[in-house]
């Protein structure tokens, strides 16, 4: 199977500093792939140079076989890659579905879309991606007045109407109760059945129950890659990661 994102090699100085040095990630169609690995091991900065956010000093980005390392950030959007920040940007004044609305014809401004008649498909459109964040119920309540998880769960909603073919997360469940945290991991499953999922993730109860492919990133670079099993064999993960989650518990 051709992989839906290729980086190959990729670096990134920050004025001397290697964030990134040769990183390389290939990632396949309905994959949930989760990233993990300490502080400061470059995975954050792996997710900002796949969007374009961040520049690559050198390597590359391939999606779909288009390099894509050193197109603009909206051009990246418009390919299919949607990248969810860990602050939410959803408008808390307008209700859930009108940020649906705003995040469909993202093109036009907020009143235009406000007041334009919308189609039986974008509405339905709507609709199937309410139920699948389990917003339809709270479709005309003010998104200021939704749960932490909620708040998350509809931003995911906004990424998905675009429908994007790879959507980049970073610590979703941070801030989620344990019912939330249950719903999201499902959740991501769900998405993968149409879009191949990039999660960073620290808690690791989590990335036991929900992952099946785990890449360790460790100073800059993909230390190793497996089931959750496969890397807790690995001496050099449990002494640099694993082993002082068990020391910290
Ligand atoms: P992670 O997400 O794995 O915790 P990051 O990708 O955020 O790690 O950071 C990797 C390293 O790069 C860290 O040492 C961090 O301090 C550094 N870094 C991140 N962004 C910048 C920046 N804009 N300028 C300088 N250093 C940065
Ligand atoms: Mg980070």
């Amino acid at each position: 199977m051709k992989p839906v994102l290729m980086c190959c090699n990729v670096s990134v100085d920050f004025d001397g500093f290697y964030a990134l040095q040769g990183a390389d990630l290939n990632v396949y169609p309905h994959e949930v792939r989760f990233l993990i690995g300490p502080n400061g091991a470059g995975k954050t900065t792996l997710l900002d140079v796949i969007c374009g956010k961040t520049r690559a000093s050198s390597g590359k980005v391939l999606f779909y076989s288009h390099d894509i390392t050193d197109m603009p950030e909206h051009k990246i959007v418009r390919m299919g890659i949607s990248r969810k920040f860990q602050s939410p940007s959803i408008f808390h004044p307008l209700t859930v579905w009108e940020n649906m609305e705003l995040a469909l014809k993202q093109d036009r401004g907020l009143f235009a879309v406000l007041r334009a008649k919308m189609s039986e498909t974008d509405r339905d459109r709507i609709i199937t991606l309410l139920q699948r964040i389990e917003l339809l119920d709270y479709a005309h309540q003010k998104a200021g007045s939704l749960s932490h998880g909620q708040k998350q769960w509809l931003e995911i909603g906004m990424q998905l109407i675009q429908s994007p073919q790879l959507l980049l997360l970073d610590e979703p469940i941070a801030g989620m109760s344990a019912a939330e945290r249950e719903h999201t991991g499902e959740l991501i499953h769900e998405i993968a059945r149409d879009c191949a999922v990039v999660i960073v993730e620290h808690d690791m109860d989590f990335v036991r129950r929900f992952s099946k492919q785990v890449t360790v990133m460790h100073e800059g670079k993909v230390l190793c890659e497996g089931t959750m099993e496969d890397i807790q064999q690995n001496e050099k993960v449990v002494e640099i990661y694993l082993g002082r989650e068990e020391k910290a518990c």
